[in-house]
């Protein structure tokens, strides 16, 4: 029997990639639309949702959905953060998600805001197209040799691991799950080491209770003078008030971001005729030393395929009871 699923925040690349990889099985509908409080009157005569980063899945939309017959929250990315899982379970929902669809394409913007942070390459692009030759303010370090601290050793952390061991970077590393396989190219130490000696720290943890803002005035205050942060994992890991003061001081030298703490009220749109009313976020824009990106990590042909054909497989697997647990949230 096939399937109604509504595809929410649903972009023009989503819709085409969804409908390359999709079978008879699954009929899909797509909607602009973030799933909220007040879209979730679409969902009726649907018997799944496929949701994404910024979608509000709190307990009062889990409740209409059941209240619609929804039986399945198909979350087409690894984090779930957005979702109230206990309200999920109480009303008997299943919520899947695909845990990594292509670590190495978030790993390797990472690894992009670390670069062009560095060698002010975005700079230097504009420059040498009016003709400003000058190098003037365009001076960096050298990579090779720096110590780079990565938090959380799951399928991203380890893969920019690899990356930065083949860049000649002495490597440390926190989890509270220390990875066997990483022990031979980096070194795990307590969090607050990593913190006090890295000249880089790139954030791969999850965003939870315990990791909401884990970067907060207390955290910069033990950083390296000058130190670079990078943060693709989720906004809300960071303090940004905390983090404005921290680049006012010039304790924090480069930051580059791929998620914001409210990014869901400006990214995966084009707000360029808007006024935007987000102070903290424009203030983030003022700074030479910041470099944003519109949650683009996981932004590659690879990684769109891998989701929609793991989303896809997740719908009939839930149907058919058979999801496998890694790919279970509830
Ligand atoms: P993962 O589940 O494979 O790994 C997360 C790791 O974090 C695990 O090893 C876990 O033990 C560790 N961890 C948990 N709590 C921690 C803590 N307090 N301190 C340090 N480590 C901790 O997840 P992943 O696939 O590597 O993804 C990491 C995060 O990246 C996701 O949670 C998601 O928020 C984000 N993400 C962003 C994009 C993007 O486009 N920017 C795309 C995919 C994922």
């Amino acid at each position: 029997m096939s399937q109604i699923v509504g595809v929410f925040s649903c972009q023009q690349y989503d819709k085409e990639t969804f409908q390359a990889v999709t079978s008879k099985s699954i009929q899909l509908r797509f909607f602009e639309a973030a799933l909220n409080e007040q879209s979730v009157s679409l969902c009726d005569e649907l018997d799944a949702v496929c949701v994404f980063v910024n979608d509000d899945l709190n307990a009062s939309v889990i409740s209409a959905l059941a209240d619609k017959g929804v039986n399945h929250i198909a979350m087409r990315c690894a984090g779930y953060n957005n979702v109230d899982t206990q309200a999920a379970k109480s009303h008997n929902i299943a919520v899947s998600r695909v845990p990594a669809y292509s670590p190495h394409s978030v790993a390797e913007h990472a690894l992009t805001l670390m670069l062009t942070l560095n060698r002010r390459t975005h700079r230097a692009y504009n420059r040498v197209r009016e003709g400003n030759f000058s190098l003037n303010g365009l001076m960096g370090f050298t990579l090779h040799g720096k110590t780079v601290g990565v938090v959380g050793t799951g399928h991203i952390g380890k893969a920019i691991t690899r990356i930065l061991a083949g860049f000649g970077c002495n490597v440390q590393c926190y989890d509270p799950y220390p990875d066997e396989e990483i022990k031979a190219i980096a070194r795990y130490v307590p969090l607050p080491q990593l913190v006090s000696n890295s000249d880089i720290i790139t954030l791969h943890c999850p965003l939870t209770d315990e990791t909401r803002h884990m970067i907060d005035a207390h955290t910069i205050k033990q950083m390296k003078d000058g130190v670079m942060l990078i943060n693709t994992s989720r906004g809300a890991l960071i303090d940004t008030a905390a983090m404005i003061q921290g680049l006012k001081s010039r304790k924090i030298g480069y930051l580059g971001i791929d998620v914001y703490e409210q990014e869901s009220s400006l990214f995966f749109a084009d707000r360029s005729m808007e006024i935007i009313d987000d102070d903290v976020f424009e203030r983030l824009l003022t700074f030479p030393n910041v470099l944003i990106t519109g949650h683009q990590g996981f932004f590659t042909r690879e990684a769109m395929h891998e989701i929609a054909t793991t989303t896809l497989k997740n719908l009939s697997d839930v149907a058919n009871d058979t999801l496998p647990e890694a790919n279970r949230v509830v």
